[in-house]
Protein backbone atom coordinates (compact mmCIF):
# COMPACT_ATOMS: atom_id res chain seq x y z
CA UNK A 1 0.00 0.00 0.00
CA UNK A 2 0.94 3.74 -1.00
CA UNK A 3 1.95 5.48 1.98
CA UNK A 4 -0.31 8.52 2.62
CA UNK A 5 1.33 11.77 1.12
CA UNK A 6 1.77 14.84 2.85
CA UNK A 7 0.22 18.20 1.11
CA UNK A 8 3.16 20.50 0.91
CA UNK A 9 3.59 23.62 -0.16
CA UNK A 10 6.45 24.22 -2.87
CA UNK A 11 7.69 27.73 -4.37
CA UNK A 12 10.06 27.47 -7.31
CA UNK A 13 11.45 30.92 -6.96
CA UNK A 14 13.48 33.24 -9.12
CA UNK A 15 16.97 33.18 -10.89
CA UNK A 16 18.28 29.22 -10.09
CA UNK A 17 15.08 28.49 -8.28
CA UNK A 18 13.24 26.98 -10.85
CA UNK A 19 16.48 24.67 -11.75
CA UNK A 20 16.99 23.16 -8.42
CA UNK A 21 13.65 22.91 -7.78
CA UNK A 22 13.27 20.62 -10.47
CA UNK A 23 15.91 18.85 -9.48
CA UNK A 24 15.21 18.39 -5.82
CA UNK A 25 11.69 17.09 -6.65
CA UNK A 26 13.21 14.82 -9.07
CA UNK A 27 15.32 12.96 -6.58
CA UNK A 28 12.77 13.18 -3.22
CA UNK A 29 10.75 11.37 -5.80
CA UNK A 30 13.37 8.84 -7.35
CA UNK A 31 13.60 8.33 -3.29
CA UNK A 32 9.59 7.74 -2.13
CA UNK A 33 9.27 10.94 -0.07
CA UNK A 34 5.15 10.89 0.73
CA UNK A 35 4.82 14.20 -0.51
CA UNK A 36 2.08 16.10 -2.50
CA UNK A 37 3.40 19.18 -3.37
CA UNK A 38 0.85 22.39 -4.30
CA UNK A 39 2.72 24.49 -6.63
CA UNK A 40 2.59 28.30 -5.60
CA UNK A 41 3.64 31.83 -7.58
CA UNK A 42 6.12 33.81 -5.36
CA UNK A 43 8.51 36.25 -5.83
CA UNK A 44 9.15 38.33 -8.82
CA UNK A 45 6.42 38.02 -11.03
CA UNK A 46 4.05 38.51 -8.37
CA UNK A 47 5.71 41.66 -7.19
CA UNK A 48 5.59 42.90 -10.69
CA UNK A 49 1.80 41.78 -11.24
CA UNK A 50 1.39 44.57 -8.23
CA UNK A 51 1.20 42.20 -4.60
CA UNK A 52 3.61 44.72 -3.01
CA UNK A 53 4.87 41.64 -0.64
CA UNK A 54 5.41 39.25 -3.42
CA UNK A 55 2.99 36.75 -2.22
CA UNK A 56 -0.74 36.70 -3.37
CA UNK A 57 -3.42 34.98 -1.66
CA UNK A 58 -3.65 31.82 -3.23
CA UNK A 59 -0.21 31.35 -1.59
CA UNK A 60 -1.18 32.29 1.96
CA UNK A 61 -4.16 29.92 1.48
CA UNK A 62 -2.12 26.67 0.52
CA UNK A 63 0.50 27.67 3.01
CA UNK A 64 -2.73 27.76 5.56
CA UNK A 65 -3.61 23.79 4.44
CA UNK A 66 -0.15 22.53 4.72
CA UNK A 67 1.86 24.77 6.97
CA UNK A 68 5.53 23.57 5.15
CA UNK A 69 7.06 25.55 2.61
CA UNK A 70 10.12 24.19 0.45
CA UNK A 71 11.38 27.68 -1.18
CA UNK A 72 13.51 28.24 -3.57
CA UNK A 73 15.64 31.48 -3.49
CA UNK A 74 13.54 34.61 -5.19
CA UNK A 75 14.66 37.45 -6.02
CA UNK A 76 13.55 40.94 -4.23
CA UNK A 77 13.49 44.40 -7.23
CA UNK A 78 15.43 46.51 -6.31
CA UNK A 79 14.22 49.77 -5.24
CA UNK A 80 11.43 51.16 -2.75
CA UNK A 81 7.71 49.91 -2.53
CA UNK A 82 8.96 46.41 -2.28
CA UNK A 83 8.59 44.65 0.64
CA UNK A 84 11.24 40.84 1.87
CA UNK A 85 9.03 38.13 0.96
CA UNK A 86 11.47 35.97 3.31
CA UNK A 87 10.85 38.50 5.98
CA UNK A 88 7.16 38.72 5.33
CA UNK A 89 6.72 34.71 5.38
CA UNK A 90 9.05 34.67 8.47
CA UNK A 91 6.61 37.07 10.58
CA UNK A 92 3.38 36.19 9.64
CA UNK A 93 4.27 32.24 9.94
CA UNK A 94 5.48 32.99 13.09
CA UNK A 95 9.15 31.55 12.20
CA UNK A 96 11.35 32.60 15.28
CA UNK A 97 13.91 29.88 14.73
CA UNK A 98 16.26 29.87 11.92
CA UNK A 99 18.14 26.66 11.70
CA UNK A 100 21.63 26.24 9.78
CA UNK A 101 23.98 23.45 10.21
CA UNK A 102 26.88 23.37 7.96
CA UNK A 103 29.73 20.45 8.37
CA UNK A 104 32.89 19.80 6.35
CA UNK A 105 32.64 17.11 4.02
CA UNK A 106 36.30 16.70 3.34
CA UNK A 107 37.98 14.93 1.56
CA UNK A 108 35.25 14.97 -0.91
CA UNK A 109 34.76 18.91 -0.89
CA UNK A 110 37.75 20.88 -0.33
CA UNK A 111 38.07 23.46 2.16
CA UNK A 112 40.79 24.60 4.98
CA UNK A 113 38.45 23.36 7.35
CA UNK A 114 38.02 19.57 7.53
CA UNK A 115 36.88 19.58 11.12
CA UNK A 116 34.14 22.58 10.73
CA UNK A 117 31.12 21.04 12.61
CA UNK A 118 28.91 24.18 13.05
CA UNK A 119 24.74 24.87 13.54
CA UNK A 120 23.96 28.53 13.81
CA UNK A 121 20.35 29.02 15.71
CA UNK A 122 19.41 32.62 13.97
CA UNK A 123 16.85 34.81 15.86
CA UNK A 124 14.25 35.16 12.67
CA UNK A 125 11.73 37.76 13.22
CA UNK A 126 13.18 40.85 15.05
CA UNK A 127 16.33 42.72 15.00
CA UNK A 128 16.86 44.88 12.22
CA UNK A 129 15.36 42.46 10.01
CA UNK A 130 11.95 43.70 11.84
CA UNK A 131 11.08 45.55 8.26
CA UNK A 132 10.56 49.25 10.34
CA UNK A 133 12.07 51.50 8.18
CA UNK A 134 11.22 55.28 8.07
CA UNK A 135 12.60 57.88 5.11
CA UNK A 136 12.34 60.96 8.21
CA UNK A 137 13.37 63.55 5.22
CA UNK A 138 14.68 63.54 1.91
CA UNK A 139 18.39 62.82 3.16
CA UNK A 140 17.77 61.26 6.20
CA UNK A 141 16.50 57.43 6.61
CA UNK A 142 16.07 55.22 9.86
CA UNK A 143 16.13 51.47 10.40
CA UNK A 144 15.23 50.53 13.97
CA UNK A 145 16.42 47.61 15.63
CA UNK A 146 14.02 45.58 17.66
CA UNK A 147 14.47 42.64 20.59
CA UNK A 148 12.01 41.91 22.74
CA UNK A 149 12.32 39.58 25.77
CA UNK A 150 9.92 37.03 24.61
CA UNK A 151 11.78 37.09 21.36
CA UNK A 152 15.02 36.52 23.01
CA UNK A 153 13.74 33.87 25.32
CA UNK A 154 12.21 31.95 22.76
CA UNK A 155 15.39 31.39 20.55
CA UNK A 156 17.76 30.86 23.29
CA UNK A 157 16.09 28.26 24.72
CA UNK A 158 15.79 27.09 21.18
CA UNK A 159 19.50 26.58 21.03
CA UNK A 160 20.33 25.34 24.44
CA UNK A 161 17.13 22.67 23.75
CA UNK A 162 18.06 21.78 20.47
CA UNK A 163 22.10 21.40 21.44
CA UNK A 164 21.02 18.77 24.20
CA UNK A 165 18.34 17.09 21.64
CA UNK A 166 21.21 16.97 18.90
CA UNK A 167 24.18 15.51 21.47
CA UNK A 168 26.25 19.03 20.63
CA UNK A 169 28.34 20.38 23.67
CA UNK A 170 28.64 23.98 23.64
CA UNK A 171 26.60 26.86 22.92
CA UNK A 172 27.92 30.26 21.70
CA UNK A 173 26.57 33.54 22.22
CA UNK A 174 27.43 36.16 19.74
CA UNK A 175 26.51 40.03 20.17
CA UNK A 176 27.66 43.74 19.80
CA UNK A 177 26.59 44.18 23.59
CA UNK A 178 29.56 46.74 24.06
CA UNK A 179 28.16 48.98 21.80
CA UNK A 180 24.50 48.24 21.37
CA UNK A 181 24.16 47.86 25.55
CA UNK A 182 20.24 47.53 25.56
CA UNK A 183 19.26 45.39 22.37
CA UNK A 184 22.09 43.16 22.35
CA UNK A 185 22.84 43.71 25.83
CA UNK A 186 19.31 42.28 26.41
CA UNK A 187 19.87 38.81 24.16
CA UNK A 188 23.05 38.56 26.30
CA UNK A 189 21.64 39.02 29.42
CA UNK A 190 19.09 36.51 28.47
CA UNK A 191 21.70 33.97 27.24
CA UNK A 192 23.30 33.94 30.89
CA UNK A 193 19.74 33.96 32.27
CA UNK A 194 18.67 30.70 30.31
CA UNK A 195 22.12 29.08 29.96
CA UNK A 196 22.00 28.20 33.77
CA UNK A 197 19.24 26.06 33.27
CA UNK A 198 21.73 23.79 30.77
CA UNK A 199 24.73 23.13 33.52
CA UNK A 200 25.06 20.24 31.03
CA UNK A 201 26.26 22.65 28.13
CA UNK A 202 29.33 24.77 27.52
CA UNK A 203 28.62 28.18 26.89
CA UNK A 204 30.17 31.25 26.07
CA UNK A 205 29.77 34.71 24.86
CA UNK A 206 31.83 36.79 21.71
CA UNK A 207 31.42 40.15 20.86
CA UNK A 208 30.53 39.24 17.12
CA UNK A 209 33.57 41.24 15.44
CA UNK A 210 35.74 39.40 16.93
CA UNK A 211 33.78 35.69 17.08
CA UNK A 212 33.28 36.46 13.01
CA UNK A 213 37.09 36.55 12.96
CA UNK A 214 37.84 33.50 15.18
CA UNK A 215 35.37 31.39 13.12
CA UNK A 216 36.47 32.09 9.71
CA UNK A 217 40.03 31.54 11.14
CA UNK A 218 39.03 28.12 13.35
CA UNK A 219 35.67 27.39 12.62
CA UNK A 220 36.48 23.74 14.25
CA UNK A 221 36.54 25.76 17.92
CA UNK A 222 32.72 25.95 17.36
CA UNK A 223 29.35 24.06 17.79
CA UNK A 224 25.92 25.95 18.22
CA UNK A 225 26.20 29.56 17.96
CA UNK A 226 23.06 31.53 19.10
CA UNK A 227 23.03 35.03 17.57
CA UNK A 228 20.19 37.45 16.65
CA UNK A 229 18.77 38.22 12.99
CA UNK A 230 21.35 40.07 10.94
CA UNK A 231 24.95 38.29 12.55
CA UNK A 232 23.45 34.88 11.97
CA UNK A 233 22.48 35.79 8.18
CA UNK A 234 26.20 37.17 7.51
CA UNK A 235 28.22 34.17 9.63
CA UNK A 236 26.02 31.58 8.01
CA UNK A 237 27.27 32.52 4.84
CA UNK A 238 30.73 32.64 5.80
CA UNK A 239 30.62 29.21 7.15
CA UNK A 240 28.97 27.97 3.82
CA UNK A 241 30.87 29.07 2.48
CA UNK A 242 34.76 28.63 4.18
CA UNK A 243 32.95 24.99 4.43
CA UNK A 244 32.83 24.66 0.26
CA UNK A 245 30.59 26.59 -0.91
CA UNK A 246 27.15 28.89 -0.26
CA UNK A 247 25.55 26.46 -2.50
CA UNK A 248 25.71 23.44 -0.35
CA UNK A 249 23.70 24.70 2.71
CA UNK A 250 20.08 24.27 3.69
CA UNK A 251 18.21 25.92 6.52
CA UNK A 252 14.97 24.90 8.40
CA UNK A 253 13.08 28.00 9.55
CA UNK A 254 10.65 27.04 12.58
CA UNK A 255 7.60 28.60 14.51
CA UNK A 256 4.33 28.40 15.57
CA UNK A 257 2.56 28.48 12.46
CA UNK A 258 4.25 26.42 10.20
CA UNK A 259 7.98 26.14 9.11
CA UNK A 260 10.10 26.55 5.66
CA UNK A 261 12.86 25.12 4.12
CA UNK A 262 14.97 26.62 2.00
CA UNK A 263 18.93 26.65 1.17
CA UNK A 264 20.94 29.58 2.62
CA UNK A 265 21.75 31.02 -0.65
CA UNK A 266 19.89 33.51 -2.83
CA UNK A 267 18.80 33.66 -6.48
CA UNK A 268 22.27 33.45 -8.08
CA UNK A 269 20.59 35.39 -11.43
CA UNK A 270 24.92 35.71 -12.35
CA UNK A 271 24.43 31.63 -13.40
CA UNK A 272 20.43 31.52 -14.12
CA UNK A 273 19.24 29.43 -16.80
CA UNK A 274 22.85 27.91 -17.39
CA UNK A 275 22.02 24.65 -15.75
CA UNK A 276 25.19 24.83 -13.66
CA UNK A 277 23.79 25.81 -10.18
CA UNK A 278 24.75 23.38 -7.21
CA UNK A 279 21.07 22.03 -5.92
CA UNK A 280 22.96 20.41 -3.11
CA UNK A 281 21.12 23.47 -0.58
CA UNK A 282 17.80 22.98 -1.46
CA UNK A 283 18.86 18.85 -1.23
CA UNK A 284 19.64 19.28 2.16
CA UNK A 285 16.59 21.67 3.16
CA UNK A 286 14.00 18.95 1.98
CA UNK A 287 15.99 16.61 3.67
CA UNK A 288 15.34 18.83 6.95
CA UNK A 289 11.84 18.93 5.46
CA UNK A 290 11.54 15.13 5.41
CA UNK A 291 13.07 14.58 9.01
CA UNK A 292 10.14 17.94 10.39
CA UNK A 293 7.60 15.41 8.61
CA UNK A 294 9.06 12.34 10.48
CA UNK A 295 10.07 10.35 7.07
CA UNK A 296 13.45 9.96 9.02
CA UNK A 297 14.37 6.81 6.77
CA UNK A 298 13.45 8.63 3.23
CA UNK A 299 15.78 11.92 4.43
CA UNK A 300 18.33 9.54 5.71
CA UNK A 301 18.30 7.51 1.94
CA UNK A 302 18.59 11.47 0.07
CA UNK A 303 21.42 12.70 2.39
CA UNK A 304 23.46 8.96 1.76
CA UNK A 305 22.85 9.37 -1.64
CA UNK A 306 23.89 12.97 -1.81
CA UNK A 307 27.26 12.20 0.14
CA UNK A 308 28.05 9.48 -2.01
CA UNK A 309 27.50 11.24 -5.28
CA UNK A 310 30.02 13.91 -3.53
CA UNK A 311 32.47 11.27 -2.32
CA UNK A 312 32.39 9.66 -5.88
CA UNK A 313 34.09 13.24 -6.91
CA UNK A 314 30.84 14.33 -8.91
CA UNK A 315 31.02 17.69 -8.63
CA UNK A 316 28.79 21.35 -9.30
CA UNK A 317 31.40 24.07 -10.91
CA UNK A 318 31.07 25.80 -7.46
CA UNK A 319 32.81 23.10 -6.13
CA UNK A 320 34.74 21.70 -8.72
CA UNK A 321 38.45 21.18 -8.38
CA UNK A 322 40.78 19.12 -11.02
CA UNK A 323 42.68 17.34 -7.63
CA UNK A 324 39.74 15.99 -6.05
CA UNK A 325 37.10 16.11 -8.93
CA UNK A 326 35.61 13.12 -10.98
CA UNK A 327 33.49 14.59 -13.41
CA UNK A 328 32.04 18.30 -13.27
CA UNK A 329 28.47 17.84 -13.52
CA UNK A 330 25.43 20.35 -14.51
CA UNK A 331 22.47 20.68 -11.97
CA UNK A 332 20.38 17.95 -13.87
CA UNK A 333 23.52 15.65 -13.68
CA UNK A 334 24.11 15.78 -10.18
CA UNK A 335 20.87 14.89 -9.27
CA UNK A 336 21.11 12.07 -11.68
CA UNK A 337 24.21 11.05 -9.65
CA UNK A 338 22.23 11.33 -6.52
CA UNK A 339 19.69 8.95 -7.98
CA UNK A 340 21.49 6.20 -9.19
CA UNK A 341 23.04 5.72 -5.47
CA UNK A 342 19.40 5.89 -3.98
P1 LIG B 1 23.45 34.73 -4.04
O1 LIG B 1 23.54 33.82 -2.84
O2 LIG B 1 22.32 34.53 -4.94
O3 LIG B 1 24.81 34.52 -4.88
C1 LIG B 1 26.10 34.80 -4.37
C2 LIG B 1 27.16 34.04 -5.17
O4 LIG B 1 27.07 32.64 -4.87
C3 LIG B 1 26.95 34.17 -6.68
O5 LIG B 1 28.22 34.22 -7.33
C4 LIG B 1 26.24 32.87 -7.08
O6 LIG B 1 26.47 32.45 -8.38
C5 LIG B 1 26.82 31.89 -6.05
N1 LIG B 1 25.83 30.85 -5.73
C6 LIG B 1 24.73 31.01 -4.95
N2 LIG B 1 24.04 29.87 -4.91
C7 LIG B 1 24.71 28.98 -5.69
C8 LIG B 1 24.46 27.61 -6.04
N3 LIG B 1 23.41 26.94 -5.60
N4 LIG B 1 25.35 27.00 -6.87
C9 LIG B 1 26.43 27.64 -7.32
N5 LIG B 1 26.71 28.94 -7.00
C10 LIG B 1 25.85 29.60 -6.20
O7 LIG B 1 23.52 36.21 -3.50
P2 LIG B 1 23.20 37.59 -4.24
O8 LIG B 1 23.77 37.57 -5.63
O9 LIG B 1 23.64 38.63 -3.30
O10 LIG B 1 21.62 37.68 -4.32
C11 LIG B 1 20.86 37.46 -5.50
C12 LIG B 1 19.38 37.65 -5.20
O11 LIG B 1 18.95 36.65 -4.26
C13 LIG B 1 18.99 39.00 -4.58
O12 LIG B 1 17.81 39.47 -5.18
C14 LIG B 1 18.72 38.68 -3.12
O13 LIG B 1 17.78 39.55 -2.55
C15 LIG B 1 18.17 37.29 -3.23
N6 LIG B 1 18.31 36.45 -2.01
C16 LIG B 1 17.25 35.62 -1.74
C17 LIG B 1 17.33 34.78 -0.65
C18 LIG B 1 16.17 33.86 -0.38
O14 LIG B 1 15.24 33.80 -1.15
N7 LIG B 1 16.17 33.14 0.74
C19 LIG B 1 18.48 34.76 0.16
C20 LIG B 1 19.55 35.60 -0.17
C21 LIG B 1 19.45 36.45 -1.27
Amino acid sequence: MQPTKTPITVAVGDGIGPEIMTQTLRILEAAGAAIAPEFIEVGEQVYLAGHASGIGPEAWDSLARTGVLLKAPITTPLGGGYKSLNVTLRKTLGLYANVRPTRSLYPAVFTRHPDLDIVIVRENEEDLYAGIEHQQTPEVVQCLKLVSRPGCEKIVRYAFEYARQHGRQHVTCMTKDNIMKLTDGLFHRVFMEIGQEYPDLGQDHQIIDIGTARLADTPERYDVIVTLNLYGDIISDVVAQIAGSVGLAGSSNIGDHGALFEAIHGSAPDIAGKGIANPSGLLQAAVLMLVHLGQHEVAARVHNAWLCALEDGIHTADIYRPETSTAKASTAGFADAVIERL
